[in-house]
Order: structure tokens, then C-alpha cells, then sequence
């Protein structure tokens, strides 16, 4: 029992959903670690989202919303995480869902695929034998991904991602949006746009902002796009985080 006074009640209520995936058999040992990475830098952000996320969802929005053929790539983290919102999101923004492992096993694909089911998804690519295209250059399970999903998307949502793999969707021409809450990561600096924020805050405001922008037209999506540069916002959290370092610094 978590004591309702808590200070990281929040935080510990969702360390456990990850220990219950594992337990469950869809999360990967590494996938703990993976989290407990995230968490540090959680606090470093200061456990909200800041103004760089929220201007590279915007941007990122306007990405899925013009894309041909969008993608989310589901792992045992985000599947733990955001199952439900994964589901919404996609509907928002007519997006394939597609598992995608690192540590890849027929029993976690299946397990991902029936959390997802449950969480009302409709299809879901990437399972087995449905998992049959390359991507070149890539050394690791990663590299099957589905014809129907990855391997034709344009425009390809990731989270908690390896840093090898986004490097070789940017390479295959995709657009790779990641969220990733450490600004360091390869993953982060790889991306053609990064989500420096919690995928636990950043899945329900999407969804909003997919619903708002929805409304737009093309034009006004497109400047958005034109308007967005990665390497800024990754700077801005840079200087986010340092400046807030420093005045943390100075209080105490
Ligand atoms: P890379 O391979 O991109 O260099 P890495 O090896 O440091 O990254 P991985 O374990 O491959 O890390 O990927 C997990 C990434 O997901 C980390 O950058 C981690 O900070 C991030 N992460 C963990 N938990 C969350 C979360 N809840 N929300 C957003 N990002 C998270
Ligand atoms: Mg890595």
C-alpha cells in the first residue's frame, strides 16, 4: 500500500503497472531499467510538462495528422503505461497501431496485441508471422517489422525507444516522432521531432490537441511543421533543465 500523503505517490502507482507487465509476461527485464531512467529525468524536468513538449506535440499533431500512412509502434513499456490512450490516439489520428519489440518473443508480441485489444483496439500489426519485412542496416529482432504498418509508414510515433532503431527509420526516409523524456538520449537527438516528457502525460494531451487541430486546415498544419525545429526545443530543455538545476541550487 502506497500512503495516500505520499510525495511520489503518482510516481510509485505507475512504477507498479510496470512491475505488473512483467509479471504478466510482456515486459522485458530491460524494460524496468528503461523506466527507471525515465523517472530520473522526470524529476530533472520537474515532473510536469514544460513549454518545449508542449510546442513538439503541436507540431508533432500536425505531423500524424498530414502523414499518409501514420504509426504507432507499441512496446511493453507504453503498452504497461498508456494502453488505453494508445488505442484513442490512434483513432484521433487514423493511425496503425503496430507492436514492435527489441527483445522480441511471440508470447510478448500476443500478450501486447491482447492488452491492446482490451484497451478496445481493433488491429493490431506486428504480431508474428504478420512481422515479415527487413529494415536494413539494423542488428537486432527490431529489424521485422510489418508491411501493412512500419516498413510503408511515412510518419512513425515511437516511445521508449532504442536509440539503433530510430536511427534506422530516419534512415529509411520515415519521419520519427519519439517521446522521450531524457533530451540526451540518441533516441532523442536521432527523431525528426522529440517529446521531452512523460509518456504518462503526453498520450492524454495529444489526444486533446489531435481532437482541436482536427479542425484545422491543411495549410495551417503544415506551418506548424514549417515553423518547428528539433534542435531548439531540444536546446530549450537543455537550458530548462540547467536553468532549473540552478536555481534549486540557490534555494537551498
Ligand atoms: P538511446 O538508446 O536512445 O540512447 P538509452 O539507451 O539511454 O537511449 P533506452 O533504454 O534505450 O535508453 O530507452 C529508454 C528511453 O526512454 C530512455 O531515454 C528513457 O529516459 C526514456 N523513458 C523512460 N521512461 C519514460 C517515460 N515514462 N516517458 C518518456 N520517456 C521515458
Ligand atoms: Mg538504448
Amino acid at each position: 500500500m502506497i500512503p495516500e500523503n505520499h510525495p511520489r505517490r503518482e510516481s510509485l502507482i505507475i512504477r507498479e503497472k510496470v512491475v505488473k507487465a512483467l509479471e504478466d509476461g510482456y515486459l522485458a527485464p530491460q524494460g524496468l531499467i528503461a523506466h527507471g531512467r525515465g523517472e530520473c529525468f522526470d524529476y530533472l524536468i520537474g515532473e510536469k510538462t514544460q513549454e518545449f513538449a508542449m510546442k513538439a506535440m503541436k507540431a508533432a499533431i500536425a505531423m500524424l495528422l498530414l502523414a499518409k500512412n501514420p504509426v504507432i509502434s507499441v512496446n511493453g513499456n507504453m503498452a504497461a503505461l498508456v494502453p488505453d490512450d494508445i488505442v484513442r490516439l490512434a483513432e484521433e489520428i487514423n493511425a496503425k497501431i503496430e507492436v514492435n519489440l527489441f527483445y522480441r518473443t511471440l508470447d510478448r508480441e500476443k500478450k501486447i496485441e491482447e492488452v491492446l485489444k482490451r484497451a478496445g483496439a481493433k488491429e493490431v500489426l506486428g504480431v508474428g508471422d504478420d512481422a515479415s519485412a527487413v529494415i536494413p542496416e539494423l542488428f537486432s529482432e527490431r529489424r521485422r517489422v510489418s508491411k501493412k504498418g512500419i516498413y510503408i509508414a511515412d510518419v512513425v510515433l515511437v516511445g521508449l525507444e532504442d536509440g539503433d532503431r530510430t536511427e534506422a527509420l530516419v534512415k529509411m526516409g520515415k519521419k520519427v516522432i519519439a517521446i522521450d523524456i531524457n533530451p540526451l538520449s540518441r533516441t532523442s537527438q536521432m527523431a525528426s521531432l522529440t517529446i521531452v516528457d512523460n509518456i504518462i502525460r503526453v498520450f492524454p494531451k495529444m489526444i486533446s490537441l489531435a481532437k482541436e487541430m482536427k479542425k484545422s486546415d491543411k495549410d495551417e498544419l503544415q506551418k506548424i511543421i514549417n515553423q518547428y525545429n528539433n534542435k531548439e526545443i531540444l536546446k530549450e530543455s537543455l537550458r530548462f533543465i540547467s536553468e532549473r538545476m540552478n536555481q534549486l541550487s540557490l534555494s537551498l
